[in-house]
């Protein structure tokens, strides 16, 4: 494994200008976590240049900007767990950012190579598809960068593959900050030996109404239960139309995700059977969580 070059580039326009001049043979690496596995294991071909995104200034930063929380693409994970603003509006996300690895891979790993890495049941991206999160796409016209904000779903092509072109990088994620009877959380099922990714995880977000019954708002994120990371829309549907958030409607809602998620058996993680189950055992503890903080508002921790 070797490259002929390793750039540090200081800004978005730096790093894509550089990108796209390689056209193709060089790639963004931010921890390194994902990509150089990858490359040593065979599984990616070893680029001509990395790109390093984590010396660009402010790609890292978490802020709040018109009743959004901003979070730079190369923000650890270890960074999001410990910000007090993603635990109070964004607290899935901080749950799931917090289970990545062990603490030196969440002390290097950023959640902009979680996402662009596109695996379905990767953490960070879970949590933030649950928060209902867009992602800023920044593309190099040949002179100058334009961003725009998409979905964050609309950026997954398949497993492991992204719809980002060879002058496209992710710059960063966006939630909107939801301040009334909000809340979120975020569970998974993990073998205990540590292979990179759960069995299944799960993350919810519900808004209830004044009355703290009815959801006005409810969405839950599911990975891996498709080629890409899986909006549980049924679900959400049956517990926006139940006139109280009860054991009743949290049941109907499990066998609606049940039914819509493409659940696979996987060689290493586990069978589909199996995954069918934890979607029942995951959802049962998500959503009475997300549904207790929003009635106090609370966070986690
Ligand atoms: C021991 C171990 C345990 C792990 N455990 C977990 C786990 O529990 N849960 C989990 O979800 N993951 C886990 N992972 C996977 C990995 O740590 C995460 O996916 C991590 O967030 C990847 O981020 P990175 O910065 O290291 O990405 P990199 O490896 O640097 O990059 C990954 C991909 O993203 C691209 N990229 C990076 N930044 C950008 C950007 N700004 N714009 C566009 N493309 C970009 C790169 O070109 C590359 O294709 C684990 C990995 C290891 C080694």
């Amino acid at each position: 494994m070797r490259w002929q070059a390793y750039h540090t580039p200081a800004t978005i326009d730096e790093a894509l200008a550089l990108l796209s001049r390689y056209g193709g043979a060089a790639q963004l690496v931010a921890g390194g976590t994902d990509l150089i596995l990858d490359v040593q294991q065979g599984n990616h071909a070893t680029p001509q240049a990395l790109i390093d995104v984590t010396t660009i200034r402010g790609l890292d930063a978490i802020c709040e900007q018109d009743g959004w929380v901003v979070i730079g693409a190369a923000t650890t994970h270890a960074a999001i767990e410990a910000s007090p603003l993603i635990r109070r509006y964004g607290t899935a996300l901080a749950e799931s950012c917090s289970v990545v690895g062990g603490p030196q891979v969440r002390n290097v790993a950023t959640i902009g190579g979680n996402v662009a890495h596109a695996l379905p049941a990767a953490d960070g991206t879970i949590g933030l598809l649950a928060l209902n999160a867009e992602v800023q796409v920044c593309t190099w016209n040949g002179s100058a960068v334009e961003c725009t904000w998409q979905p964050l779903l609309s950026i997954f092509a398949g497993p492991g593959k992204n719809r980002l072109a060879i002058n496209q990088m992710i710059g960063a994620f966006r939630f909107p900050m939801r301040t009334e009877r909000t809340g979120s959380a975020f569970d998974r099922i993990m073998r205990p030996q540590g292979v990179a990714l759960p069995i299944l995880g799960v993350a919810a977000q519900v808004t209830l109404d004044e009355n703290g019954e009815r959801a006005t708002a409810v969405t839950i994120a599911l990975g891996p239960a498709g080629p890409i990371p899986f909006r549980a829309t049924e679900s959400e549907a049956i517990l926006l139309a139940a006139p109280r958030l009860d054991e009743e409607a949290i049941e109907a809602a499990i066998v609606a995700a049940q039914r819509q998620a493409e659940l696979r058996t996987s060689k290493h993680r586990a069978s589909k059977e199996y995954r069918h189950e934890m979607v029942a055992v995951l959802l049962r503890r998500v959503l009475p969580k997300a549904i207790e903080r929003a009635q106090s508002r609370s966070t986690f921790g």
